[in-house]
Order: structure tokens, then sequence, then C-alpha cells
């Protein structure tokens, strides 16, 4: 008996795996296509196990919830305003590390450390490779222009993507030119905003729209989708600049939780995902940008076409997002 119940704690030390060493638990929102080749490397370099919780909403909320005993290490997220929305709510810590620093660029993360970009998305023009000359799309600022009447199809301005974006139009503009941009946007839809990115593309290969509105990397997931290779195949992908700026991108991102109980696992794998080489196996996957000096897009994605990023600092862009919602509702721009 003595000797089974000896066993039994032994049994129990064990079975209490999230705090001991050797561990990181990761709450993610991206999935697990994208992430498991990167735990499945760090593991094997490290010997370290990685446990991800992949969450489709809710994540501040139960970290919230869990307080202190929270057994999440690391946030995997996309979008600026996904990972300032943790910031903010006091879930996480700063991180200070010369890698991390070395890897990404200083707009790519914020200046005390909460949150690190992995890889960048620009946001887009896809454009009808029949009813649009590549040479007509030119600036953010044009599509607001009355030669795009009736030509236009993006998804809903509350969208995170569609906030980002008219953050950065308020950050070059002003918030009353950034206004006056979005009603000018809203004159020229061919339709009411509604569905995703893909939805848009979908829209322009059916004749609906000419132009519209979109991330780069669905280019890539439509390619890779035999429904969809005839949506991506009716388009060209342009990359329009502010007129003084550049291409409006946005980042997938880490950031360590507060309550880590794993940290210098947290840190081993942070700096390891910023590495160009995890960089480059991210960007693919998901057919993003990688940010390290040194680092390349895959083929695919760089036959989209070369860009400069506007410079802006992402925490820039967070800062003016409740602004940007106003304007949003201000302007009615779904109704
Ligand atoms: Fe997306």
């Amino acid at each position: 008996m003595f000797l089974r119940a000896t066993t039994a704690l032994t049994a129990l030390a064990l079975a209490a795996p999230a705090f001991a060493e050797g561990e990181l638990n990761v709450y993610s929102y991206r999935q697990p296509e994208l992430i498991a080749p990167l735990t499945d490397a760090f593991t094997e370099a490290t010997g370290i196990t990685v446990n991800v919780a992949y969450l489709k909403k809710g994540m501040v909320e139960r970290m919230k919830a869990e307080g202190r005993r929270s057994p999440a290490d690391l946030v995997f997220t996309v979008d600026i305003s996904r990972l300032s929305a943790v910031v903010e709510a006091g879930l996480t810590q700063p991180v200070v590390s010369d890698v991390l620093e070395a890897n990404v660029p200083g707009i790519y993360h914020d200046p005390e450390g909460h949150w690190w970009g992995l890889t960048t998305r620009a946001r887009i023009v896809y454009a009808s490779k029949d009813r649009v000359d590549p040479a007509e799309v030119t600036s953010y600022e044009d599509l607001a222009d009355p030669k795009w009447k009736g030509r236009i199809c993006t998804r809903s301005g509350t969208h995170p993507y569609t906030v980002a974006l008219l953050s950065a139009v308020i950050h070059h503009q002003g918030e009353e030119a950034a206004k006056t941009w979005l009603e000018g946007v809203k004159s020229n839809l061919a339709r009411k905003p509604q569905g995703n990115d893909r939805a848009q593309v979908k829209a322009i290969w059916s004749g609906e729209c000419d132009i519209s509105l979109g991330n780069t990397y669905y280019m890539g997931k439509m390619l890779s989708d035999p429904d969809q290779v005839a949506w991506a195949e009716s388009v060209n992908v342009l990359f329009p600049e502010f007129e003084d700026g550049g291409t409006h991108v946005n980042i997938s991102g880490v950031a360590m939780a507060k309550h880590a109980p794993n940290r210098d696992n947290a840190l081993k794998m942070m700096e390891f995902l910023t590495s160009p080489q995890a960089q480059e196996i991210y960007a693919e996957a998901n057919y993003e940008y990688p940010i390290a000096p040194g680092s390349e897009a895959s083929e695919l994605v760089k036959n989209w076409g070369t860009y400069s990023a506007d410079e802006v600092n992402l925490m820039t862009l967070a800062a003016l997002r409740p602004t940007a919602l106003r304007l949003v509702e201000e302007v009615d721009f779904d109704g």
C-alpha cells in the first residue's frame, strides 16, 4: 500500500507539468497549421515541450479570469489592435532582450517591450486584371476619388483591418481629412461593406466591383484553394502608398503574459521566433513577410511585387483606434 501511495504521489507530481521546467504554454489566436511547425522546431532545438491552447475569441477575458494562476506564458495573435488589447488589459509584461532588439525593427515592437512583431502583411488593393490598369491605383488617398464611383468593394468599417488602415489615414492626413476620405470611399462603394477580404476578390471576379481592399496573404490562400484560384487569377496585387508615406502594414506578434510561470522558456521561445529562420518559416506558412534584417519572403510572395512599408510605429496607430472607430460611426460607413 505504501509503495502504491508513493507511486501515486509521484504520478501526481509528474501530472502537474504546466509549471514544471521544460514546459511552455501558449495561448494562440493563430491556427495550428501556422504554429505547429514553429513549436515543433523549438522543441527539437531545446527539448522544451510546448502546449498550445488555440482560441477563437475571449483571450483577454480568459486571462483576466485566470489572474495570477493563468498558465499562459506567451500570447500569439495578429493585428496591433488585438496585441494592444492584451497589453492594455494589463495582462503582459515588458521583455528586454538584445536578441529581440536585433531581430525586430523598432516600428514593429512596443518601445517598452510588451509586444513584439514577427511577420507583416500589407493592406493592399486587389484590382481586376480586365478592368483596371495597374497604373490607375496609386495612393490610399486616391481611393476617395470619384473615378472609382461604384467600383470599390470592402469588408466592414469596424473590422480591425479597416480600423488600422483608417488609423493610418488619420495619422497622415489628420482627423478631418480622414473623415472626408472615408466619406469619399463610402460613396465609391459598389455595395455595402460585407464579407471577408476574399469575398471582395470573388466580387471582382464576378464583376460586381473593380477593386477591393485586402491583406496580401489572402492571395496565397486563394491560390492554394481550388475553389478560389479563379478569383485570385482575376486580379492584380497592387501596393498603394500614402502620399507622404508607404504601404500600410500590420503584424502578427507575440507578447509575454504578466504571470508567465515559465518565464525563461518563454523568453527562449520569443528569441527563437524572431530569428530570421523562424520568421521565414512562419511567414511562408501564411504568405506573410518576415521582418528580421536579412530575412526574405517566399518566392510566391515576392512575385506579388515590392513595396516600401509605411514607417509609422504601430503603437501610434493603436492609439488612434478609438478615433477611427468613431469616424466609422459618424460616416455610417457600413450603412
Ligand atoms: Fe486575416
